[in-house]
Parts: C-alpha cells; structure tokens; sequence
C-alpha cells in the first residue's frame, strides 16, 4: 500500500508554507540572517529530529517565533523550494500553497520580499522539477477585518501571482462573516475563495454555514464537522465544494485524526481531499497523511484514488490542464 501510495500522481491544496519550514532550515536562515537560533530549534538533539509541542498552544509557540528567521525574498524563495522539492519527491504533481502575508508584514517584512520569493520559486521549480503550483493569500482571522482589506489592496499588484484567498489563524470568535467585505472583494477582483473551518471548534457548524451561505466559498478547509449536519452535506455534495482535510494534523490539535468522518463524508459522495496542512510540523506530508488514511481505517485502493481524482477536480487551475493530470491518474489506475 505503502508504495501505490507513493507512486500515485497526486495533487496538494492544503498546505501553508510557514508551516513546512523543516529545522535544519531555520537554524541555516537564523545564520545566514546573523540573528539568534530560536530557542525551539536550540532545544533539539539535532536538527533532524522534530519540533517539540503537544498541543494547539504549544504548537503556536514554536510556530509563531520560528518566522523570525524569515527576512529576505531569498529566505522565501529557500523556504517554497525546499517543499516543492519534497511535492516533487513525492508525486506530487499540483500544489496550492497558502501563505499569511500579515505574519510577516505585521513584523517589518514587506509584502513585496514575501510574495516575490515564493512566486520565483514556483517560476524555478516549474521549470526545473516539472510541478506545478499556484499561491494563496491567507488572512489573519485573529486580526481585523480592516487589516485584511489593506492586505488584499496592497495584493492586487501581484493579482495575477495569487490564484485566490483563504482565512486561518484562531478561529474562536473569528467566524467568517467578520471578513464578509473582504470576501466579496475578493470575488469582485476575481480571485476565488477558501475558507478554514477547524476540526471541533465552538461554532464549528455555524461557521460552516456563514462559509457556504454567507460567504459562497469554493472549498472549505477541514470542515469535517458538516458530516453533523445533513442539509450542509447535502449542499456541498450538489455544488460539488470540496473539502481539504489533514488527518495527521488533526490528530496533534484534536487528539482524533477524523479518519471515520472523513470516509463517511468521501463515501456520500462529497468531494474530500487528504493534505498535509503543516508538515514540518506535524511530521507529515501527503504520502504519509494518506498512508494514516490507510493504515487507520479501512479505505479501499480505488477510495484512494477517488482522492486524488477530487483533488485534481476541485484544484484551482484550468479546464485543460486539470483533464492531463486525471489523464496521468486513469492510466496510472489501470
Ligand atoms: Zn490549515
């Protein structure tokens, strides 16, 4: 299984790049930047064992100071080429790649060195690793919705950089109608939009449904939470919404990876995807979250590759280049 896996074309559309700044990275930027190693990174055996957290908390607290190390375009450019080295590595044939330009922003870094870095490294890895991957803004839910409009106005000379928008960050008391102006910006400019719904939150249904209702969201990530509710499941089965689920990470932040909703919502019929949210992190990319997939439950082979086949269905990229990739999936599934 291990290696169907493995060879299977896949596509990623849930994966944020702060999040797969691995440690041996850090510790080379924090040099190269001439400022401390954070103290997440000095505390370790070594560099290749991970970062250590055992909670949503803890894990925010080694999240957060590890951007430090983040400061020129070139550091942003390292850190996209490094992962799209590892899509590549492991099949991966598409990827959409969130980032949070106020992570940065709000501590001196210019949207410009952000956004310039990665997208040259997407133009380089396309050219010299043959994958394909496309960029999405994220904002801040735990900060206003004002400064996630000046973050969009300021993302429009880079519009066609950027294929869409999303929402992370602390979701409790930041549902999605707080950025309802943002969205509807958004769509007016043409991006489409994402939005997260974390795996048991206080309002998870209710924030599902302002996504869906309110919003008219394109995806949903995570989201899992809507097998609760039958209407919900309904209407993103007929829309064809897709949902980007991450059972490795859920499995940190919830202590229960949702591998039993997962199956259920993929065998109703909704278009559900298996993605790496923060592997750096979670010790985790695609193979071995779809790996847990079929380790911990009991998905069949052709399960898997309806997996894949949403995936490339639900990704943001054109009618054409979307037929090739499930071209390369039929005949790697005969
Ligand atoms: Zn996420």
């Amino acid at each position: 299984m291990e290696e169907y896996i493995a060879a299977m074309p896949k596509a990623e559309l849930h994966v944020h790049i702060e999040g797969t700044i691995e440690p041996a990275l850090v510790q080379q930027l924090a040099i190269r930047n001439n400022i401390p190693i954070p103290s997440s990174i000095s505390s370790l055996a070594d560099t290749s064992s991970g970062y250590s957290f055992h909670d949503l908390t803890s894990f925010l607290a080694v999240y957060y100071p590890n951007m430090a190390v983040l400061l020129t375009s070139q550091d942003f450019f390292d850190l996209a080429y490094a992962y799209l080295t590892k899509a590549h590595s492991q099949n991966i044939l598409h990827t959409e790649i969130f980032f949070d330009p106020q992570a940065h922003t709000s501590r001196g870094v210019s949207f410009s060195t952000v956004v310039t870095g990665l997208r040259e490294a997407i133009v380089q890895a396309e050219r010299e690793l043959g994958v394909s991957a496309s960029l999405i803004m994220c904002f801040l839910r735990d900060m206003d919705a004002q400064s996630a409009m000046d973050t969009l106005i300021e993302a429009l000379q880079y519009k066609d950089w950027i294929v869409g928008v999303g929402l992370d960050s602390d979701e409790r008391d930041n549902p999605p109608s707080k950025f309802s102006d943002v969205f509807a910006r958004a769509k007016q400019e043409g991006w489409l939009v994402t939005c997260h719904c974390d795996i048991d939150q206080k309002d998870s249904i209710e924030h599902i449904r302002q996504a869906l209702e309110e919003i008219g969201v394109n995806r949903i990530d995570h989201g899992t939470n809507i097998v609760e509710d039958k209407r919900l499941v309904q209407m993103v089965r007929e829309k064809g919404i897709g949902l980007t689920c991450c059972p490795v990470s859920n499995s940190v932040v919830t202590e229960d990876f949702k591998g039993k909703e997962i199956l259920e919502l993929l065998r109703a019929g909704v278009k559900v995807t298996i993605n790496s949210d923060d592997p750096a992190y979670f010790r985790g990319y695609v193979n071995e979250n779809l790996i847990k997939m079929a380790t911990d439950t009991d998905i069949s082979r052709e399960e898997l590759l309806i997996l894949q086949r949403n995936a490339f269905d639900i990704s943001w990229i054109s009618e054409e280049k979307k037929k090739g990739f499930l071209r390369l999936l039929e005949k790697f599934s005969v």
